[in-house]
């Protein structure tokens, strides 16, 4: 009952969590909506941490470590308490962004990723939806949209092309748990298709 939302910057990610949202509670289920890095007190102040310009940047293992520091106590505190009383979880970025960001991004190796995962965190979602968008794309809509571009200014090109790889790349690997979802289209017909492929999944 734990499904994730994945895909890099601009790809939409809360337009198509909202109509999840929606559709997972429709039957009156619990539904309880939560992020990465954040979802418990602890976990948001490690993630404005990560986010704060007004320090050096973080090192990618710095990086990685907090992030698997916050997903650590996410997944004690919100996650597991959740799924054990039965409600769905829907999660906007699980394990899959900490390879795609601090693996493919920034190098760090997947053996030792995966080994935190199977150590701090111990599940997978039943179902991830990537949102799969060009990276010029995704940066021209990141760019325009209020807030902080952070990531966006911050990194190049190549690096956002690592990032989407490596999605892909986990997606072509566990065809049973992934959903590529084409992120160029309308906002409307992405939401459309994410909500449609979750019930899919759920009723097969
Ligand atoms: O998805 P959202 O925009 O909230 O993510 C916040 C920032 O954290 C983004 O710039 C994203 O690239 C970054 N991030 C990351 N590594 C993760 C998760 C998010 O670099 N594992």
């Amino acid at each position: 009952r734990l499904v994730s939302l994945e895909g890099g910057e601009g790809a939409g990610k809360s337009t198509v969590l909202e109509a999840l949202r929606i559709a997972l509670g429709a039957d009156g289920d619990e539904v309880v909506c939560t992020r990465e890095p954040g979802g418990t007190p602890l976990a948001e102040m490690i993630r404005a941490l990560l986010l704060d310009p007004a320090h050096e940047p973080a090192s990618p293992e710095t990086e990685l470590l907090l992030m698997f520091a916050a997903r650590a106590q996410h997944v004690r505190e919100t996650i597991l308490p959740a799924l054990e009383r039965g409600a769905w979880v829907l999660c906007d970025r699980f394990t899959d962004s900490s390879f795609a960001y601090q693996g493919g991004g920034r190098g760090l190796d997947a053996g030792f990723i995966d080994e935190l995962e199977r150590r701090v965190v111990g599940l997978r979602p039943g179902l991830t939806l990537l949102l799969d968008l060009p990276v010029a794309q995704g940066r021209a809509r990141a760019l325009g949209r209020d807030g902080r571009p952070d990531r966006i200014e911050a990194e190049q090109d190549a690096f956002f092309e690592r990032v989407r790889a490596t999605f892909r790349a986990r997606a072509a690997a566990e065809p049973g748990r992934f959903r590529i979802i084409d992120a160029s289209q309308t906002a409307d017909r992405v939401a459309a298709e994410a909500v449609a492929q979750m019930q899919a999944w759920r009723n097969p």
